[in-house]
């Protein structure tokens, strides 16, 4: 046996994210054992050994996982990504590991158990209740208020997230977010409750995101965004992230406060928490509280300075460190002032053309650019997307350098999107909408 640590990393893809992670283990002398969803049915044709499971059935993952991994050391289990959380959990309690409890985990994939679980606690909610989608509801039945926000139960991205001001919004926003729910796409997830939606309060205010580590339940906050565009709907992709945020001290305390109150009502315990806020007259508003970092691309933002060490790390270093009980794991963000545009999809099409990337990259303060989204794919605009074009990252002194070097450079780029020919699906029958072009 060599000293050398061992981690479970739980990740949906393994790309970008995955990759960052793989380049800290290489760089800590740790190994990762990869556990994803991808198809089973074929032998590890990315040639990584990574073991395939079925996120959606996450004791029966856990088992198989937990079976594959009988005799073998393992120090740590992370997830990345919202699937593949509760496996996790169940696989770390299973080896006896420092993890959060399935419970807690279970609690914050279910956005309709989360928000009963933080109103159960006393913290501020706004109304909600959960909808069956069949037969759609009419909304004067259900005693609604406007405006209302739609949304699933368990997806993420703001993924199906509908804002409706009167009756026919509703009307329409819940027939909408019907027809995505009973998408083959979405139904191979295999997510539960997909036949219904939660239906709540729309809270006015700005939002920030909120990074965190948790030890022993205790969160220490790596990093609060602003997210400087209004977040008012009807859909709720997301755009800019800057950091550090520009708000008094005494608004970033409250944050701080409410991610505290709401971690403890959780029972979240340990690792990553990423958390999404509202602010307003009434306080802070608890919207979503995820046991795993920030999604994407987005950890490009965080910088780490080691006590001792040369260079700074990354978030994904950083969480390696903390999971793995290695030292530097209380590095403190670098005092610069960072953000990342995740570049927001127009309307739904064909990706035809990306131009002006040149002239973009060169606006100064970018850092960098990174077009994720693949020529001659289909790419949907949200509701009914997940996925963004890139993200552009910037830096500066201050945060309002960052987001004119974001705005700038997003204007310099241009995105040719064309129209899909609706084509009957092969196995429900169903002829999707057409596309706007
Ligand atoms: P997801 O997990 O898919 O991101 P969320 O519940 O976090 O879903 O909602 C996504 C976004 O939709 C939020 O970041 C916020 O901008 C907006 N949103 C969700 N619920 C509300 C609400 N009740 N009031 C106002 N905005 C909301």
């Amino acid at each position: 046996m060599t000293g050398r640590k061992r981690i479970l990393l739980f990740a949906t893809k393994l790309g970008y994210q995955t990759r960052s992670f793989q380049t800290a283990a290489d760089k800590l002398g740790v190994e990762i054992a990869y556990v994803t969803d991808r198809c089973q049915r074929l032998d590890d044709p990315w040639n990584d050994g990574a073991l395939a499971v079925h996120f959606e059935i996450p004791e029966s993952a856990a088992g198989a996982v937990l079976e594959t991994q009988r005799g073998l050391p393992v120090d740590a289990v992370l997830a990345v990504g919202d699937r593949p959380t509760v496996a996790a959990a169940y696989v770390a309690r299973g080896l006896g590991l420092v993890h959060n409890h399935p419970a807690s985990v279970e609690a914050c994939r279910n956005k309709l158990r989360a928000r009963e679980v933080l109103r159960d606690a006393g913290l501020p909610v706004p109304w909600f209740r959960n909808v069956k989608l069949e037969p759609l509801p009419e909304p004067s039945l259900l005693g609604v208020r406007y405006p209302c926000v739609l949304k699933p139960l368990s997806l993420s991205a703001s993924q199906g997230v509908v804002r409706a001001d009167h009756r026919e919004q509703f009307l329409a926003g819940a027939a909408r977010l019907k027809r995505l729910l009973n998408s083959p796409e979405i139904r191979a997830t295999h997510e539960p409750n997909l036949d219904q939606m939660l239906l709540e309060g729309y809270l006015e205010g700005r939002e920030v995101a909120v990074e965190a580590m948790l030890t022993e339940g205790v969160p220490r906050v790596l990093a609060i965004f602003d997210k400087p565009d209004p977040l008012e709907g009807p859909y709720f992709e997301e755009t800019i992230y800057i950091t550090p945020s520009v708000l008094s001290n005494t608004e970033q305390h409250a944050i701080e406060q409410s991610l505290y109150c709401a971690v403890r009502a959780l029972g979240l315990s340990h690792g990553p928490v990423h958390a999404e806020f509202r602010l307003n007259a009434q306080g802070v508003w608890p919207i979503e509280i995820a046991p795993r970092p920030i999604g994407g691309l987005c950890a490009g933002t965080l910088r780490f300075a080691v006590p001792g060490g040369t260079e700074s790390v990354g978030l994904e270093e950083l969480l390696l460190r903390h999971a793995l009980e290695l030292p530097g794991s209380d590095a403190l963000r670098e005092a610069h002032a960072s953000g990342v545009m995740m570049i927001p999809v127009p309307h739904s099409g064909i990706l035809e053309k990306v131009e002006g990337e040149e002239a973009a990259r060169a606006t100064p303060g970018v850092s960098s650019l990174e077009i994720t989204a693949r020529l001659h794919d289909f790419i949907a605009a949200w509701p009914e997307g997940s996925s963004y074009l890139g993200f552009l990252f910037a830096r500066g002194a201050e945060p309002a350098e960052v987001e004119f070097a974001l705005r700038e450079a997003h204007q310099k780029l241009r995105f040719t999107l064309a129209a899909r020919l609706p084509v009957e699906h092969p196995v429900t029958h169903t002829i999707p909408p057409a596309d706007r072009p």
